[in-house]
C-alpha cells in the first residue's frame, strides 16, 4: 500500500458514520458526491467533489476533505507537476498584460502579501488591488519573498506532510515575524492547518475596519465569500458596509470550481445576488469564474472594492464584465425586484 492509500485507510477507519457531513456538502445538494458514503468505502464519483473543505469543518472525528483530495489525486494519477518544480506554483503563469502595466507599488514591510496561484497565474492585477487595499488603511506592504503555492491542490499529496510543512514554514519565515496576508481562502486554510500564522484578507480588512476608506455614495452589493471563506461572511459584510455599501441579503455558496456541477451552481449564485448591482467576492477563483460568465453580473474582488473606495479603479480595465463607476445606470439592481428564493448552497 502506498503513502496515499495508507492515509486514506487511516482516515476512513476513524469515521463513526454519524452522517453529519453529507447534508452540509454543496456537491451533494447538487446531486454530486456523498462524503459519508465515500468514508465508508462506497462507490462514488469523486470528480464531483469541489474540494471546498466543508465536510472537514463539520466533522469532529476524521478528515473527509483529505480523503476526497487523496482519492482525486489517485483517480487522476496526479503527481507534483513539472510546472511546480520549475516555478513553485501549481499552474502555468498566463501571459497577462497587467503583469507589466499594473505593477503593485510595494512600499515597506508592515505586512507581507502572499498572492497564491490563482492571482499569480490568472489574474495578477488582483495583487495590485490587494497592495492598494493594504495601503489604504495606512500600512506598508511587500510581496512575501519566494511566495509560491500553498500545496493544497491534490497534486501535492505526493509530498509527505512533514515536508509540506517544512516548505511552507520556510516560505512564511520570509516575513520575519510580520503579518502574512493571504488573498485566497484555500491558502489561508492550508497554512493555518499547518499551524502557520497567516491572516486572510477579509480578516485583515476587518481588523482595520476603522481605517477603511469610504465611498461618497451608497450602492447595493451582494457578497459571495466563497466556500473557503464562508466562516468569514459576517466580517465580510461588516467590511463592505464600512466602505459605505449597502449589503443586500443573499444566500451564499460555492462556484463549483472546475467540476461539472459548476454551471448550475454559478447560475444559482448569480440569481441569489440579483438585488445588488454587483457581486463582491473574496476568493480569486470565484472572481475568475464570475467574470467569465457572458452577460453575467459584474464582479469585484473585495480588495478592489477597497481600492475603488480609495479612488483607484485601475484594475477594472482588466475585467471581462465591465464595471462602470461613472454610469448611474450601473448602480441599479441587476434584477429589479428580485426576491431571492431559498437556493441550494452552504448555510452557516
Ligand atoms: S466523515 Fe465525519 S461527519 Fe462524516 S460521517 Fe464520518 S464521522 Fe460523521
Ligand atoms: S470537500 Fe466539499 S464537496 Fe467535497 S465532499 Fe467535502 S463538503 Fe463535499
Ligand atoms: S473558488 Fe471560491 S467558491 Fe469556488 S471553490 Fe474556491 S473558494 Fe469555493
Amino acid at each position: 500500500m502506498g503513502l496515499i492509500e495508507e492515509e486514506i485507510a487511516r482516515l476512513m477507519q476513524k469515521c463513526i458514520s454519524c452522517g453529519k457531513c453529507t447534508p452540509r456538502c454543496p456537491s451533494y445538494e447538487y446531486g454530486g458526491v456523498d462524503p459519508h458514503e465515500v468514508m465508508i468505502g462506497g462507490e462514488v464519483d469523486v470528480s464531483k467533489c469541489i474540494l471546498c473543505g466543508t465536510c472537514s469543518q463539520v466533522c469532529r472525528r476524521t478528515d473527509p476533505f483529505t480523503v476526497m483530495r487523496d482519492l482525486k489525486a489517485l483517480a487522476n494519477n496526479l503527481h507534483v507537476s513539472d510546472v511546480y518544480k520549475e516555478t513553485g506554483l501549481a499552474m502555468k503563469r498566463a501571459e497577462h498584460p497587467s503583469r507589466t502595466e499594473l505593477v503593485p507599488q510595494w512600499d515597506g514591510n508592515d505586512v507581507y502579501v502572499m498572492p497564491g496561484c490563482v492571482v499569480e497565474c490568472k489574474a495578477p492585477f488582483l495583487e495590485y488591488a490587494a497592495c492598494k487595499a493594504v495601503q489604504s488603511v495606512g500600512k506598508t506592504c511587500s510581496e512575501l519573498k519566494d511566495s509560491g503555492c500553498c500545496l493544497r491542490p491534490p497534486q501535492f499529496r505526493d509530498i509527505r506532510e512533514t515536508e509540506q510543512r517544512e516548505i511552507l514554514s520556510k516560505m512564511v519565515s520570509n516575513a520575519e515575524g510580520r503579518e502574512v496576508i493571504t488573498l485566497c481562502g484555500g491558502c489561508t486554510e492550508a497554512l493555518v492547518g499547518f499551524g502557520l500564522d497567516t491572516t486572510n484578507m477579509i480578516m485583515f480588512l476587518h481588523n482595520n475596519i476603522d481605517r477603511l476608506p469610504r465611498f461618497g455614495m451608497t450602492f447595493k452589493v451582494a457578497i459571495e465569500p466563497g466556500c473557503s471563506c464562508m466562516s468569514l461572511k459576517k466580517e465580510m459584510i461588516e467590511v463592505v458596509e464600512a466602505l459605505g455599501c449597502e449589503y443586500v441579503g443573499n444566500d451564499t455558496g460555492c462556484c463549483g470550481k472546475d467540476t461539472e456541477l459548476a454551471p448550475q451552481m454559478m447560475a444559482d449564485r448569480e440569481k441569489e445576488c440579483g438585488n445588488g448591482c454587483l457581486i463582491v467576492v473574496a476568493c480569486p477563483k470565484c472572481f475568475t469564474e464570475y467574470d467569465a460568465i457572458p452577460d453575467g453580473m459584474p464582479v469585484v474582488y473585495l480588495p478592489e472594492l477597497v481600492a475603488w473606495a480609495a479612488g483607484d479603479t485601475g484594475t477594472f480595465g482588466y475585467h471581462t464584465i465591465p464595471i462602470r463607476p461613472d454610469d448611474e445606470d450601473f448602480y441599479r439592481p441587476r434584477f429589479e425586484g428580485h426576491i431571492p428564493k431559498k437556493g441550494k448552497g452552504m448555510r452557516w
